[in-house]
């Protein structure tokens, strides 16, 4: 590999992830803050970006980075990246699929686990020397209930499994996209439903889909409108995927249980967010993947890719494979036919 490669880092990423860049020679660039505008300048000279979720890489952006030959997401998401743009100029889009997906699912568990507990509203009870609210009846028990799952990928399908397991729930699942042989392999322990029938008859809606234009505020007033009063709602994909206006009027006015939530339309959240305010809501800041050890994993699969495509290999994950017919890159060798 040249030696003279350089990454641009938007954001910090951890020290083993700095440290097999430096071992392969690769200089990185900090940048103070990942604003477009400390980054645009920065983009000028560098060969690679390892992206985490603080800025967008869009075509503006890129239109600045006449060396960039690949973006390298931490994360599964693909959001934050204008790939159509990056397609166009012949840059190389890699997302890290699959290593987060146990910490995501122990998330979703653990908001699920939470709610259904009432963990908040307990603690708070015992701090003000209200002990006897565990004759209240308040916890309610998952053993049974119907867990429907808007999505039945990686994240989805791992979390469908350790409810059924662990809880012995039902569990439906919506997702037009899946092909014949995975409904076929889930025969008997999946039921795969219409849209309509996922949100009438879950007791946890747990989305686990890409935030995409058929997904933007799939979980809508209408959809709210169908579900179960004691209907609870995990959201750990994206905050659009749910109208954060409907989801606010359905908790006021108790026509569902609950939400667990770990995306939101605005993140950071701000502080005049009419959901901080409300009772039956639990909130994590988008750190369902941002475990120590999973941040690891993810910042070091990132550098993998960046690291293959500079040593002339085709790295994993390609959001944009058409790129490595092109003059640019079609010199790459696969991993396996070295
Ligand atoms: P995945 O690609 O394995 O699965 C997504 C599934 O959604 C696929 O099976 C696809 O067919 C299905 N789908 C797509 N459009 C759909 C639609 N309109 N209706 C129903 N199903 C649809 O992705 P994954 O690894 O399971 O991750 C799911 C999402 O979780 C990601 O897109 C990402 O946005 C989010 N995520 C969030 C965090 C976090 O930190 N909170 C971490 C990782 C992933």
């Amino acid at each position: 590999m040249e030696s003279s490669k350089r990454v641009l880092l938007p954001q910090p990423i951890e020290a083993e992830a700095v440290e097999a860049l430096k071992q392969a020679g690769v200089d990185t660039v900090l940048a103070g803050d990942p604003s477009p505008e400390t980054v645009r300048p920065l983009l000028s000279d560098v060969q690679g970006v390892i992206l985490r979720t603080g800025i967008k890489i869009t075509g503006e952006l890129m239109d600045h980075a006449q060396y960039l030959q690949v973006i390298s997401r931490t994360g599964g998401g693909l959001d934050n990246v204008e790939v159509d743009a990056a397609t166009k100029k012949n840059i190389i889009v890699t997302s890290n699929l699959g290593v987060n997906t146990s910490s995501v699912v122990e998330h979703a568990l653990a908001l699920m686990l939470a709610l259904t507990k009432m963990l908040p509203v307990m603690d708070q009870a015992i701090r003000n020397g209200d002990f006897k609210i565990r004759y209240k009846g308040l916890p309610r028990d998952l053993r049974g209930k119907t867990l429907g799952l808007l999505g039945f990928g990686r994240i989805g399908s791992e979390l469908g499994r350790a409810c059924r397991e662990l809880f012995n729930m039902q569990v439906i699942s919506h997702d037009p996209y899946l092909s014949e042989d995975v409904r076929t392999a889930c025969k008997g322990q999946v039921e795969f439903v219409e849209r309509e029938e996922l949100f009438s008859k879950s007791d946890v809606l747990s989305i686990h889909v890409p935030l995409t234009e058929s997904t933007h505020h799939v979980v809508g007033e209408q959809a709210l409108a169908l579900m179960k009063s004691s209907a609870i709602i995990i959201n750990t994909a994206r905050g659009p995927i749910i109208d954060q206006a409907a989801l606010f009027q359905a908790l006021q006015n108790r026509k569902i249980g609950g939400a667990g939530l770990d995306v939101f339309e605005q993140e950071p959240v701000s502080g005049d967010n009419p959901l901080l305010g409300l009772d039956n809501i639990i909130m994590t800041p988008h750190s369902a993947a941002l475990t120590k050890e999973c941040v690891v994993r993810m910042a070091v699969e990132a550098v993998n890719c960046i690291l293959a495509v500079f040593s002339g290999h085709v790295p994993p994950n390609i959001a944009n494979p058409q790129v490595l017919a092109t003059d640019r890159w079609k010199h790459l060798v696969s991993a396996t036919d070295q």
